[in-house]
């Protein structure tokens, strides 16, 4: 079923979500794209591919991942019930394993012979060597010198699951190197190459295709609310980054009109300093990697430096379809400080025995903020995204506890 709101296609033909997303990439990198979109418009509604991501869905993720009622913290906050939906305890401890997965697939149906894709703190790099690995092509991980020596154990799983890791030390050797030199790596042969991007982001078809492998979360929530009690959740609130797990929590309820949607961006220090990566609440339209979006970028139209202490956050652009949905005013666009948010996991690990990954606390931290505001009636779905093994050990240094 093809999606639209208020009539606007998501997206058109052209990769447009109103005025945001498109292609603004050069002539041989558009082949290259109208061919992966092509091959996905073929098997995406074929019973084989279908059927063989649905069973990797549910026998190697192990969806459909719980939905929680987190009693104990709703009865300490006295307001709005919350129910946490467990994308935390999918294979390798995040959302990102559902698109991986069908990117993979996809690159095996298209007969390529190699998935490049770059890595910040090496999320995206490991699910997409989980993938791979599981799927059985090569895989080549473009990663930071700098970003390598930070995150040694993401690094070393990488390896152990058989990527091809590519040490970038040109200019501050962090993401945006990274990037550089996996396009590069890309456009020596695109015809046999793949470049798998890792959010709703970049030139369409991804941040349509990248949506429609996560929407099985908001599917699942949807079964779940009704199951357990008969009708839709009141809210579903979900962190932002570039947007996918958002996105994939958001897309079952975009034309429920009962249910209020709600992303919650990184406001890092603050949204008044220049330390934060709030691109909805604070950017302005403009254009990044591919794709027309909000950005944060200065007068010159350079993206500016940005911060979360949550490192899958910190993104100076977001997908261009919830550029729209902020137009629109379908979903509220919010966010959450890393005090905030410090907290929030430390509440969550404590009340309920859940450590969440600092990205997903900053939903968690707008439950906390906001439930006891509302009645006890009113039920909150909060994606957690992730699971905060991760950032335990720098948590704990941060708050003294080793
Ligand atoms: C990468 C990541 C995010 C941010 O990416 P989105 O595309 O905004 O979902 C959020 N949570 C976790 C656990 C992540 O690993």
């Amino acid at each position: 079923m093809e999606q639209e709101i208020n009539g606007i296609a998501l997206p058109n033909a052209e990769g447009f979500f109103g005025a945001y997303g498109g292609q603004f990439i050069p002539p041989d990198l558009k082949q290259a794209m109208d061919d992966i979109n092509a091959a996905y418009e073929q098997i995406r509604h074929t019973a084989e591919f279908q059927n063989e991501l649905n069973d990797l869905f549910a026998n190697y993720v192990g969806r459909p991942s719980p939905l929680f009622h987190a009693k104990r913290l709703s009865d300490q906050l006295g307001g709005a019930q919350i129910y946490l939906k467990r994308e935390d305890l999918n294979h390798t401890g995040a959302h990102k394993i559902n698109h991986c997965l069908g990117e993979a697939l996809l690159a095996k149906y298209m007969g390529k012979t190699k998935v490049i894709a770059e890595t910040g703190a090496g999320q995206h790099g490991v699910a997409l060597a989980t993938a791979c690995a599981l799927v059985g092509i090569p895989c080549e991980i473009h990663m930071g010198q700098v970003d390598i020596e930070k995150e040694h154990p993401n690094v070393v799983k990488m390896k152990i699951l058989g990527a091809n890791l590519i040490s970038v030390t040109r200019g501050t050797a962090t993401l945006k190197d990274a990037v550089d030199s996996a396009f590069e790596e890309y456009l020596k042969d695109p015809k046999n190459y793949i470049y798998a991007i890792g959010s709703v982001v970049g030139p369409h078809p991804f941040p349509m295709m990248v949506r429609d492998f996560q929407a099985i979360i908001g599917k699942e929530i949807k079964e779940q609310t009704h199951e357990r009690f008969g009708a839709n959740p009141d809210y579903v609130v979900a962190c932002v980054g570039g947007g996918s797990n958002a996105l994939g929590a958001f897309t079952a309820f975009l034309n429920e009109k009962d249910v209020k949607l709600v992303g919650v961006e990184p406001a890092g220090h603050g949204l008044d300093t220049n330390m934060h990566s709030a691109t909805l609440t604070l950017g302005k339209p403009s254009q990044i990697h591919g794709m027309a979006c909000y950005v944060l970028e200065d007068d010159q139209g350079e993206p500016l430096p940005v911060h979360s202490i949550a490192s899958g956050l910190d993104y100076p652009g977001v997908g261009p379809q919830h550029s729209l949905l902020k137009d629109l005013g379908r979903v509220e666009y919010t966010s959450a400080t890393d005090q905030e948010c410090l907290d929030a996991f430390m509440t969550l690990s404590r009340v309920e025995g859940i450590v969440p990954a600092l990205e997903s606390a900053h939903a968690v931290a707008w439950a906390i903020r906001e439930a006891p505001k509302l009645s006890t009636a009113v039920k909150i779905v909060v994606n957690v995204s992730g699971r905060g093994d991760k950032d335990a050990d720098y948590v704990a240094g941060k708050l003294g506890l080793n």
